[in-house]
């Protein structure tokens, strides 16, 4: 039993590539840069200042509909919009949570791939979490996500669209009051940096200048990963300021291996020098998240060399985040109790490193990769969910219908037994 052992094994392949079949993607606007859009639009015999205003549309107003779009004549609007402005993602359903400030999304894709994107209301900011990839090769197994597999990285515009939806979701007041969405967090299903061309190029249109983009701040974008080292060196010369998140969970390579998977590929002590070396680069503070499991990864000795090597690794270029496991009834997954927390961020902090304890919303929706719908799914359904909604009912459904939001995504599993003897 995972409590005695503290041993989690996971039987998956690590899956870097996505399995060729299907269909890509339809051409979009976002998944074409500020010229490319130019181009396109000159291709279809449209003049080329329409590709600015369509853009204009698109990424200023927030607006993929057609009808909207009066300053470009009938014939042409139809013509582009057809061209450049597919639908690539239908709202299956959306829930919110959290009085109305959280709301989930659950889409389809054209091709029937369904992800999802939360959006969350704070005092001092909105902050969407988006998808990068449909599952997830990494195969960390605490996560259903991982266990799925990878079944296709998601296009540019595909994660560009779930930023779209989100900001209109918050200017609309669907999540209480009208906001203006400031923060972008890559934290849903997928590893981001294992898609790295595709999600490079949207967190360009998330942070580029109206209509290149929509404008926000490259400080406010969270990139996370479980540790492709390769790619976070790519990454931190981006020249991008964007946070790093390193979902660690562990602080010793025994246990990582089998949290993380990915970790039998690339140590800590490689994946802490390319956090070091992206902070370096970018002048941004490395977040490092601990997701903290009871017994198995919460021990005091484990706060202690936790803080003590990101001390020695990342000195003030870090801050630890805590995420208490959300329990799921029948899973043998559990989390820390509190006075074990307390200690295990006491313990941290007394080595000199910030750490803090995610908030519940964080908890739900920002945890490290592939906890997304961590919380969604920690009371599977037991009723027939209700039909579709549209996005408009962001509000609408009662909070317990968040736990009823989906079957596809992350969360928490049952362990599987450790192989050997185990300890
Ligand atoms: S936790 Fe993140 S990296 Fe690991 S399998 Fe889940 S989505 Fe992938």
């Amino acid at each position: 039993m995972l409590r005695d052992t503290g041993k989690v094994m996971s039987s998956l392949p690590l899956v870097f590539e996505p399995p060729r079949r299907g269909q890509v993607p339809p051409r979009h606007l976002a998944d074409l840069t500020a010229d490319q859009r130019r181009a396109a639009v000159a291709e279809l015999g449209e003049k080329a200042f329409r590709a600015g205003q369509l853009s204009q549309h698109y990424f200023g107003r927030l607006t993929a509909d057609v009808h909207a779009m009066t300053d470009i004549p009938p014939r042409a609007r139809a013509h582009l919009a057809g061209a450049l402005l597919p639908r690539l993602l239908t709202a299956v359903r959306t829930v919110s949570c959290d009085d109305g400030s959280t709301g989930k999304t659950l889409w389809r894709a054209h091709d029937g791939t369904l992800l999802e994107s939360v959006v969350m209301l704070y005092p001092d900011r909105a902050t969407a979490c988006v998808s990068s990839q449909a599952g997830c090769g990494m195969a960390c197994p605490f996560c259903a996500t991982g266990q799925g597999g990878l079944r296709r990285n998601l296009s540019t515009a595909e994660i560009v669209e779930q930023v779209r939806a989100a900001a209109a979701a918050a200017r609309d007041g669907m999540l209480g009051r009208p906001a203006r969405l400031s923060n972008v967090v890559f934290m849903g299903m997928g590893e981001p940096l294992a898609n790295y061309r595709r999600v490079i190029a949207a967190v360009r249109r998330i942070c580029d200048p109206v209509p290149r983009g929509f404008g926000i701040s490259q400080r406010s974008v969270t990139v996370s990963t479980v540790g492709l080292v390769p790619a976070m060196r790519k990454l931190a010369g981006e020249g991008l300021a964007v946070t790093l998140a390193v979902s660690l969970h562990a602080p010793d390579d025994e246990l990582r291996d089998e949290l993380v998977p990915v970790n039998t590929r690339w140590k800590i002590a490689e994946v802490l020098a390319a956090a070091r070396h992206h902070a370096g680069q970018t002048g941004r503070r490395v977040s490092v998240e601990y997701a903290l499991i009871r017994d198995v990864n919460d021990q005091p000795w484990r706060a202690d060399l936790l803080g003590k090597l990101l001390h020695r690794e990342l000195g003030p270029l870090v801050h630890v985040n805590v995420i208490p496991l959300n329990p799921t009834p029948g899973s043998r997954w559990d989390a820390a109790p509190k006075p074990v927390e307390r200690e295990f961020v006491s313990r941290v902090n007394a080595a000199g490193v910030p750490c803090t304890v995610r908030d519940t919303r964080g908890r739900e929706i920002a945890a490290a990769c592939g906890q997304l719908a961590a919380t969604a799914t920690a009371n599977p359904p037991t009723r027939t969910p209700p039909a579709p909604r549209p996005a408009r009912h962001l509000s609408a459904p009662p909070a317990r219908e968040v736990s009823e939001f989906r079957d596809h995504g992350n969360r928490f599993r049952g362990p599987r037994r450790a192989r050997g003897s185990g300890r």
